[in-house]
């Protein structure tokens, strides 16, 4: 192994977990050159204080004791809100696409019950086409006149907003990357779209999907 990089998924003890790391030769702690210190310096901006205190106020507020037992007593929509309740966040985007729009629209619903204020923009919006942002034909599904998820101005639009958070519901690989990276709010994602899984993410991991790639390794 020759690494230069931390390689956490190969390291035994995960002695960080109790404060302990660097028994593995490719633990961050051994790479690179970050002491402690200097790492923590980096959230003591206020925001981002007061975003890692309520991110850790949500863990605790899902993880409850029932029956003497640690156990998450709420889903991650309901952390998602908390998370803004804590916050201060008022106005919401949801940034969803063509494909995610049932589950955006039931989102919504559960936003606005919760007196939060919704803008919603839908991925085809301005209803551009695959050859008007300059996609060649070979990568199109019929052809370059069919319409195009809009990522950037789905988040330009929300910076329009002025919205205090943003959800992703169902954006496309890449697309989704575009947005997060325009969105002047921060962005959490709800749900990630998986066409042949039912948004299943990671169910193919735990299946046999990808038993030859992994024969030849
Ligand atoms: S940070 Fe270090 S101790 Fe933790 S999992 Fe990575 S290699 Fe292991």
């Amino acid at each position: 192994m020759a690494y230069e990089h931390p390689r956490c998924d190969h390291c035994g003890d995960v002695g960080c977990k109790a404060g302990t790391p660097g028994k593995f030769k490719f633990c961050p702690t051994n790479v690179s050159g970050y002491g402690k210190e200097e790492i923590a310096e980096r959230y003591s901006e206020p925001i981002l204080q007061k975003m890692m205190t309520v991110a850790a106020k949500v863990e605790r507020g899902t993880l409850q004791e029932v029956n003497g037992v640690r156990t998450p007593i709420r889903p991650r929509i309901s952390e998602i809100m908390a998370f803004a309740d804590e916050m201060g966040w008022k106005r919401i985007g949801v940034a969803f696409c063509l494909a995610a729009r049932d589950e955006a629209l039931r989102l919504v619903k559960v936003l606005e019950a919760r007196d939060f204020e919704v803008c919603s923009i839908i991925c085809r919006n301005f209803g551009m086409t695959k050859g008007e942002v300059g996609i060649p034909e070979e990568a199109c599904l019929k052809s370059p006149s069919e319409t195009v998820c809009n990522p950037i101005y789905q988040a330009e639009l929300l910076n329009e907003a002025g919205t205090d958070m943003n959800i992703v519901v169902g954006l496309c690989v890449g697309h989704d990357m575009l947005f997060n990276k325009h969105s002047n709010a921060y962005v959490t994602t709800l749900m990630v779209k998986d066409r042949m899984t039912a948004n299943n993410t990671v169910g193919p991991l735990y299946s046999n999907f990808f038993s030859e790639i992994l024969k030849k390794k």
